[in-house]
C-alpha cells in the first residue's frame, strides 16, 4: 500500500533506517512488498549523471522519476543507457533525493553498492567490466572444453568433473552478474528462478567429486571421503526439496542450503589441506586454484556487513579468480598426467629388467629379439648364450653375495663391449643371452671371443686356489624358419659343447645338416660363410 510520495514523507520525517551509501548494503528482498530506498546525494553538478546500482541484486529494482516507475533488472535486456553487470538509470541534473523500489524476490539477498557517476566514467567502468567478464568467461569456456575432450579421449572421469566444476562456476558467473541476458540476450527471470542456487549446489557437489579423484582422497584421507560423498548426497537432496513447490520443504531446503555449502566448504578445504599434508601434489594445485576463490567468497561476505569498503574491486576480482583456478587446476591435471607418464615408464622398465644386474629379462630379451627376427630385413644375426663357469663353486667358496657381485661385474664387462643395437639378457640364474644384430659368423666369433676374454681378465676367485671366474660361449646364426626359441636352444647346445671342450672358451654351432642349410641361406643372402 506504500506509494512513491508515501515514502518520500516518511523520508523527510526522519521515519526511514539511515545507512552508509559507501558501504556496500544487504538490502531485505525475500518475501513481503521489497525494500524501498532513498539516496540524497546532496545538489550534484549541473551536468547529466548515471545512478549505478554495482554489484547489483538478483531482483528488478525501479527508479521513480516524477512519479514513474523505471525498471531495471540484470536479465532485462534493452534497458537504456546499456549497462552490464550492473544497473543503471540517467538521472536528470537537479539535486535528489532519489527514490529506489527493490522488488521481492524468491532469493537471497545479495549485498549491493551505490554510485552516482558522470556519464563518461560509467560508460568507461562498464565497457571495463564488459572485457575483463567476456575474457573470463572464455578462458573458463576453452577450459571446460578441453576437459570434456580429454575425459572422452583418455576415458579419465578426472576431466569430467574438471569440466563441470568449471563449467558451473562460469555459468554462476555468467548468470548472476546478468551476462546472459545483457549482452547475450537470453532472458533467464534470475529474480525468480532456481537456476542460481542450482548452480552453485551442482558446482560444489561437482568440486567434491573433481576433488576427490584428483587429489587422490581415498589414498591419501579415506575418513573425509565417506562424510564429502554424503554431503554431496545431500545437498543434491537439498536442491530437490527446494524444487519440490511444497511450501515446508521448500522452507527447509532453504534453510539448510546455505549451512550445508559452508559445510561443503570447509570439509573440502579440510580435504585438500590434509591431502596436500600427506604427499599429495595434486591437492597443492587444488589449493592454489580454490583457496582464492573461498578467501574472496569470504571477504565479500565480510562486505555485506559494512567492513572493507575500500576493496570495490572485490565483485570482479571473483571472476578473475574462476579463470585463474581453471588454468591453475588445468596445470594440475597436466602436472598429474607428467607423473603417470613417469609411473608408468618406471614400471615399464622394472618389469622389462633383471633386478639384480639390470640388463633386459628373459621375456623381454625374446620380445625385443624376436621384433628384430621378424623386422623383414634380410642381415646376419648370431646369438651367443654364455653361461659362467664353476658358479657353484664361486657360491660356495665365498657366499652368496660375491656370486651375486660377480654376477653383475660381468653383466656391466658384457654390456660395455657391444654395441648399442646389440641386445643382452639374462638368461636364467648365471646364464646371460646377446643378440649381435647385422653379425655374420666370422664376426660373432670375434666378438664373443672378446667377451670371453673381458670377462676371465676381471680376474674373480673362485675358489681360494687362484682360478678365476670365466665364461663359456655357444654362438649360433640366425637361419631360415628360426624363431628366438630355436636360435637360443642351438647356441645353448654349442655353449655346452664349449663346456666339454674345457670351458673359458667359444663354441660355434656345429650341425652339419644345419650348416648347410645355413650356408645355402647364407650364399643367397649375400652374407659371408665362415665353416663353424
Ligand atoms: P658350470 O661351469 O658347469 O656351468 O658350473 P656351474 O657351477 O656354473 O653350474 P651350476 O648350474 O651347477 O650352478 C649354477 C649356480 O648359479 C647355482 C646357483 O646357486 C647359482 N646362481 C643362480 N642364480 C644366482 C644368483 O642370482 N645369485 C647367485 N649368487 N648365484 C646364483
Ligand atoms: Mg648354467
Ligand atoms: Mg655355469
Amino acid at each position: 500500500g506504500d506509494t512513491p510520495q508515501a515514502v518520500l514523507d516518511a523520508y523527510a520525517a526522519g521515519e526511514l533506517q539511515a545507512f552508509d551509501p559507501a558501504h556496500m548494503q544487504r538490502i531485505p528482498t525475500a518475501g513481503g512488498p521489497g525494500s524501498w530506498v532513498v539516496l540524497d546525494a546532496g545538489a550534484g553538478p549541473d551536468e547529466e549523471r548515471m545512478l549505478v546500482i554495482y554489484p547489483a541484486p538478483l531482483g528488478s529494482v525501479d527508479l521513480y522519476l516524477d512519479g514513474q516507475p523505471q525498471r531495471r533488472a540484470l536479465d532485462l535486456p534493452g534497458s537504456l543507457p546499456a549497462a552490464h553487470g550492473r544497473l543503471a538509470w540517467a538521472l536528470p541534473a537537479g539535486a535528489g533525493p532519489w527514490l529506489l523500489h527493490f522488488a521481492p524476490t524468491t532469493t537471497l539477498s545479495a549485498p549491493v553498492g551505490f554510485q552516482i557517476t558522470p556519464v563518461a566514467a560509467f560508460a568507461h567502468a562498464d565497457a571495463r567490466w564488459l572485457a575483463l567478464t567476456s575474457a573470463s568467461l572464455a578462458v573458463m569456456l576453452a577450459m571446460v572444453l578441453m576437459g570434456l575432450c580429454f575425459a572422452l579421449m583418455l576415458r579419465d572421469d578426472t576431466y569430467l568433473w574438471y569440466a563441470l566444476y568449471v563449467g558451473s562456476y562460469a555459468l554462476i558467473q555468467a548468470t548472476q552478474t546478468g551476462y546472459l541476458s545483457n549482452p547475450l540476450g537470453w532472458h533467464l527471470a534470475l529474480g525468480e528462478s532456481v537456476l542460481g542456487p542450482a548452480l552453485v549446489v551442482s558446482s560444489v557437489t561437482f568440486a567434491i567429486a573433481f576433488m576427490l579423484r584428483f587429489c587422490q582422497l581415498k589414498r591419501y584421507v579415506p575418513l573425509l571421503r565417506l562424510p564429502l560423498l554424503a554431503l554431496a548426497g545431500g545437498l543434491a537432496a537439498l536442491m530437490l526439496l527446494r524444487l519440490s513447490r511444497v511450501p515446508v520443504l521448500v522452507e527447509i531446503g532453504q534453510t539448510l542450503l546455505n549451512p550445508s555449502l559452508i559445510l561443503g566448504a570447509v570439509l573440502l578445504l579440510t580435504g585438500a589441506v590434509a591431502c596436500a599434508w600427506r604427499g599429495s601434489r595434486a591437492a597443492w594445485f587444488f589449493l592454489a586454484g580454490w583457496t582464492p576463490l573461498l578467501v574472496l567468497t569470504a571477504l565479500a561476505s565480510a562486505q555485506t556487513d559494512g567492513a572493507l569498503p575500500a576493496l570495490p574491486w572485490l565483485n570482479d576480482a571473483t571472476i578473475l579468480a574462476g579463470a585463474g583456478e581453471a588454468l591453475l587446476l588445468s596445470l594440475g591435471l597436466a602436472d598429474r598426467t607428467l607423473f603417470l607418464r613417469r609411473d608408468r615408464d618406471h614400471v615399464q622398465a622394472l618389469a622389462a629388467h633383471d633386478p639384480l644386474t639390470g640388463v633386459l629379462n628373459r621375456r623381454a630379451f625374446s620380445e625385443r629379439a624376436a621384433a628384430r627376427l621378424n623386422s623383414g630385413v634380410p642381415r646376419p644375426i648370431a646369438l651367443l648364450f654364455l653361461d659362467l663357469d664353476r658358479f657353484k663353486l664361486l657360491n660356495d667358496s665365498f657366499g652368496h653375495h660375491a656370486g651375486d657381485r660377480a654376477l653383475t661385474s660381468v653383466a656391466k664387462v658384457l654390456a660395455d663391449e657391444l654395441r648399442p643395437d646389440d641386445l643382452l639378457g639374462r638368461w636364467g640364474g648365471e646364464e646371460f643371452v646377446v643378440l649381435l644384430d647385422g653379425s655374420p659368423t666370422e664376426q660373432a666369433r670375434q666378438v664373443a671371443t672378446r667377451l670371453c676374454r673381458r670377462v676371465y681378465r676381471l680376474e674373480i676367485p673362485v675358489t681360494d686356489n687362484g682360478i678365476l671366474l670365466s665364461i663359456s660361449v655357444g654362438a649360433a646364426m640366425l637361419v631360415e624358419g628360426d624363431d628366438v626359441e630355436s636360435l637360443v636352444s642351438r647356441a645353448d647346445k654349442a655353449m655346452y659343447e664349449a663346456k666339454s671342450a674345457g670351458r673359458n672358451r667359444v663354441q660355434m654351432q656345429s650341425s652339419p645338416r644345419r650348416g648347410a642349410h645355413l650356408h645355402v641361406v647364407a650364399a643367397r643372402q649375400g652374407w659371408g660363410t665362415g665353416r663353424d
